[in-house]
């Protein structure tokens, strides 16, 4: 489980993203990018970076455009020429990461020969769909399909035990959708019916690219739909899913068989030919039990017309040129807004960098990260910390038994940053430049049956969440570690040659919010061994749920589209990390001034109001309306604007920096404090 710092949505091509590079390399703040129309105790997102997303719209291969893209500019651009060279050299040694991802970008160049093959790939999955007769043989299929990373009805995964996070166990976890969550099937608004019947359009479209009549396509799809229906009715919606005691039930096998008759799990375990696990963390045993009546009251022609839906779906990108159109057509434009597909090297080197990451991020990290960056973000990270052992130390609601605890919890965080010092390699992997499809087949499953092993097995900390190049940052409770690879440690969010008050406001931010995950409504549940256990007292517990319901209800008013509000019980973690993340930077950055001269103003800002500034600069993105919506109604995270206006609204720190007063929309008049 990690708690993501940002959402990583689908993004895309840099057209004209030239003079925003030169300007993130070059120029720390620009205040061009300030629209000075808009008073700062306004609306202090616009204020501060309303210039540049009036002056910067969303290019069509986008969904959103903002920072993220600015860096992923400059890793992109290393990236693809690491991947061109690789790919020139045909004499690479086999099992060399020169070979591994120079034959694996080739492959997925290769556009004649991918379109050539049109479905033919799958046809091997859907002859062995094609056997399922009774609950055995779907029980079959259905481990055949998880090897493959299908992840059919459900996932299947180790992970650290969530009571004991020294062992790695088996974990279920309830899927099977193709929309993004259970909400989108049950939810009865106009949007919510058009996207169900537009989803309903595309399998019909998608079927009949692999041969269906158009009849027998919509009738597929309508069985598909039936069926997803059952799961989802049957599911946990994202805000249940946020509970980490209610989604952990370790039972026995015997347990775990009394919840599933018609699903053996000792037999699904041998099929999956990993190691024999003795008991297991059913996640959502309800989600289960349904599914332990779909074995025999949904016929074996249905399963069969679900389960081929479900390699066609999570094939598609991989397919020839009508499927993957089509797939983006859906997936891309309605449900994000994204007008059109990004150039084929830029889809070909995500897909390198999720099959084969570690491997790409090696060049990657040679070029673009330097142990001058690695020792400023370490004691910018120090600092932090500094600051927050002094924050808990004076918190004033906080009795002494908790603050013990809480700051022994600080004080055994683990901390990454850029890269992984261990390497786990690929030895056995076969990547060829014959065909990209079996690339990715061989990659999953190599990468999907090397975690299995763990099953049983002790828990390694020296494992990453992330691939190095990744622009994004986690907090993982289980390990109780704060992770920053180096694909985030780029300007603007961390920028060496930067004043203090930008880079505290901005990276500062963004270290604070990790640390402050492990303080969360969900990390705080966990100890300082990254075990789920109470570790507060009932009363001091019961003082900080009421302190979170106050960002509840202030997320719960912000109405980001017309008709469209925050879920502030969904985006709670993340919330509570960004305030208390910019509170512990900001006393972090004024730490840091004491006993020096007092910078200088720059562009006429004081060095406190550079720190807002920067933080803004972080969030400074344009979003489609339609990945607004779907990122309200799934993901944890707020939509950038909010992200600003919530947490400085509840900031005295804020108000006194811009002479803000009450009554200003800047100034939240029941002000909100957790950490
Ligand atoms: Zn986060």
């Amino acid at each position: 489980m990690s708690f993501n710092f940002r959402q990583k949505l689908a993004a895309a091509v840099a057209l004209f993203a030239l003079s925003l590079t030169t300007l993130a390399q070059t120029k720390a703040f620009d205040p061009n990018f300030m629209d000075r129309t808009i008073e700062a105790c306004d609306n202090f997102y616009r204020y501060a970076v309303g210039g540049w997303l009036k002056n910067n719209p969303i290019p069509p291969a986008y969904s959103s455009w903002g920072v993220d893209q600015i860096v992923e500019k400059n890793n992109y651009d290393i990236l693809k020429d690491v991947l061109e060279t690789a790919a020139k050299n045909t004499k690479a040694a086999k099992g060399t990461d020169t070979q591994l991802i120079g034959d694996f970008y080739a492959s997925c160049m290769d556009e004649a020969a991918i379109d050539k093959a049109g479905a033919k790939p799958l046809e091997p999955y859907f002859k062995r769909i094609d056997g399922i007769k009774d609950a055995d043989s779907l029980r079959n299929v259905i481990a055949f399909l998880q090897k493959q990373g299908y992840s059919p009805v459900f996932a299947f995964y180790a992970d650290s035990d969530q009571k004991n996070s020294a062992m790695n166990i088996a974990n279920i976890r309830q899927g099977g959708l193709s929309l993004p969550n259970r909400d989108f099937y049950t939810k009865d608004d106009e949007k919510s019916k058009e996207i169900r019947e537009k989803f309903v359009a595309h399998m019909t479209k998608m079927f009949t690219l692999l041969g269906d009549t158009a009849e027998q396509a919509k009738a597929h799809a309508d069985t598909v739909m039936k069926i997803e229906m059952r799961f989802a009715l049957a599911s946990k919606t994202p805000i249940e899913l946020r509970d980490p005691v209610e989604n952990y039930h370790k039972m026995t096998l015997a347990e775990a068989d009394a919840v599933t008759p018609n699903f053996k799990w000792a037999t699904f375990g041998k099929e999956l030919n990993v190691p024999a696990y003795p008991e297991l963390n059913i996640g959502q045993p309800d989600f289960l039990r349904e599914f332990n009546k779909m074995t025999t009251d949904v016929s074996p022609a249905d399963w069969k017309t679900y389960l081929r839906w479900r390699v066609l779906t999570r094939s598609a990108t991989r397919l020839a040129k009508p499927f993957e159109d089509e797939n983006f057509n859906f997936y891309s434009t309605t449900l994000r807004g994204t007008q059109e597909q990004q150039p084929r090297w830029r889809r070909c080197l995500r897909s390198a960098d999720a099959n084969l990451g570690e491997a790409l991020g090696q060049e990657y990290v040679k070029r673009a990260f330097t142990p001058e960056a690695k020792r400023k973000m370490n004691d910018l990270v120090e600092n932090l910390f500094a600051a927050y052992r002094e924050r808990i130390e004076k918190l004033d609601w906080m009795g002494e038994a908790t603050r013990k605890e809480a700051l022994y919890k600080l004080s055994t965080f683990l901390r990454k940053i850029g890269y992984p010092d261990k390497l786990r390699g690929y030895k056995g992997l076969l990547i060829s430049r014959d065909s990209y499809f079996d690339n990715v087949a061989n990659a999953v499953w190599f990468d999907t049956n090397r975690d299995w092993q763990d099953i049983g097995k002790s828990v390694d900390k020296t494992r990453w969440g992330m691939t190095p190049p990744t622009i994004n940052a986690y907090y993982n409770p289980s390990f109780n570690e704060i992770v920053f690879p180096a694909g985030i440690l780029q300007p603007p969010f961390f920028n060496v040659a930067a004043d203090d008050a930008l880079n505290y406001g901005n990276a500062g931010g963004i270290i604070g919010h990790e640390v402050t995950h492990g303080f969360d409504d969900e990390g705080s549940q966990y100890d300082a061994v990254g075990n789920l256990k109470m570790w507060w007292t009932a009363e001091d517990r019961a003082r900080f749920e009421k302190k979170a319901d106050c960002i509840v209800e202030q997320f719960d008013n912000y109405e980001v589209l017309p008709g469209l509000k925050m879920q502030g019980k969904l985006t709670l973690g993340e919330n509570i990390a960004d305030l208390g993340g910019l509170v512990i930077a900001y006393n972090a950055f004024k730490k840091s001034m004491e006993g020096k001269p007092r910078p200088a103003n720059i562009d006429g800002f004081t060095p406190e109001q550079r720190f807002f500034i920067g933080y803004a600069l972080g969030w400074m993105v344009n979003q489609r309306p339609e990945s607004i919506r779907t990122q309200v109604l799934g993901d944890p995270h707020a939509i950038p604007e909010w992200r600003v206006i919530g947490p400085l609204s509840n900031m005295p720190e804020f108000a006194e920096a811009f002479a803000c007063k009450m009554g200003d929309k800047m100034v939240n008049p029941k002000p909100c404090k957790v950490w």
